[in-house]
């Protein structure tokens, strides 16, 4: 088996104003770098769009609607002061949408071992009823809901290492016990939720991190409040919310990540599905504003990835630095 690399040319279509920092030279960059030799063993397929039913199961069906029909005939809609609409906005949300359901359908029915969508708009920030942040749909929530609905996975963990705080999957997993969400990011920064004190049910796990907290406080957040608690949770599946804002060259954050710490980060996510999952992880894109550093994070990521997907089981762990 190996991992199922999902995307779409419609991701690339949805087009906020000039100047914004969501852009489709984003999706352009991973695809360069994923299609270099390193790669060829991946599996491609092109996203699905995903139904208005799978959307619905993290979404209200105004907000479904709303979305279908707010994507303008010409120029931009705005839905809030980060988000925009495009033509094609709507088409290239369903398509990441349906990008996370495929990866689950894969994954579950062991064609691949693992999965990795690069789609945009990202979803993290979009609540169950209301876009924002970028985000549209809450690809990873309709992911976990999917996961849920259709195959017998009742426990479903999402782990967020994007700089932001996903609010809108944590908003979605809230009341849920069977969902898990843990989250390291920078704190104080958009969007102000993510405090250690908020904590659902007992299933959402925050690590703020302080502007200018590198690899030694984003390992030790991971190592003694994220993993721990996904170890106790024990999924059936883990779902990575893969934002790379959080490296040390992003424009929009203030951590000071750096490659290493995601492989790092995928390693132990990863051998954490191998114990409690059988290795079923499936990877959403989500921020990452620098070219370059988004495309070598996104490069190391996914071969983490491909090692994890091979005979040898889980992949072997990185000591700490
Ligand atoms: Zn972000």
């Amino acid at each position: 088996m190996t991992t199922l690399l999902l995307s779409h040319p419609l991701c690339a279509k949805h087009r906020p104003p000039e100047g914004h920092p969501e852009r489709p030279d984003r999706l352009k960059i991973v695809d360069r770098i994923l299609s270099a030799p390193p790669f060829e063993a991946l599996a491609r397929e092109e996203a699905p769009a995903a139904s208005a039913e799978q959307i619905m199961r993290a979404h209200a069906e105004e907000h479904y609607h709303r979305i279908e029909q707010a994507s303008p005939e010409e120029g931009f809609e705005q839905l809030d002061p980060d988000t925009w609409m495009s033509p094609d906005s709507f088409e290239a949300a369903m398509r990441g949408a349906g990008a996370a359901v495929r990866a689950v359908d894969a994954v579950m029915l062991r064609e691949a071992e693992n999965a990795f969508c690069a789609v945009r708009p990202p979803g993290h920030h979009a609540e169950s009823r209301r876009a924002m942040g970028f985000c549209l749909f809450n690809n990873a929530a309709i992911a976990a809901h999917h996961a849920r609905q259709v195959y017998d996975a009742d426990r479903i963990a999402v782990v967020d290492f994007d700089v932001h705080h996903g609010n809108g999957t944590q908003e979605i997993f809230w009341s849920d016990a069977s969902l898990f969400y843990g989250s390291t990011h920078q704190m104080p920064l958009y969007p102000g939720t993510g405090a250690r004190t908020e904590t659902g049910v007992g299933n959402i796990f925050n690590a703020p991190l302080s502007a200018g907290a590198g690899s030694v406080q984003f390992r030790d957040a991971m190592k003694t409040r994220i993993l721990p608690a996904l170890d106790d949770f024990a999924p059936d599946l883990v779902i990575i919310s893969a934002g790379f804002d959080a490296h040390r060259s992003d424009p929009l954050g203030s951590l000071e990540l750096a490659e290493e710490d995601f492989v790092w980060a995928t390693l132990y996510l990863m051998d954490a599905a191998h114990r409690h999952a059988d290795g079923r992880v499936v990877s959403m894109l989500e921020g990452g504003y620098d070219l370059k550093a988004l495309a070598a994070s996104v490069a190391v990521h996914v071969q983490a990835l491909l090692r994890g997907s091979g005979d040898g089981g889980a992949p072997q762990l990185e000591d700490d630095v």
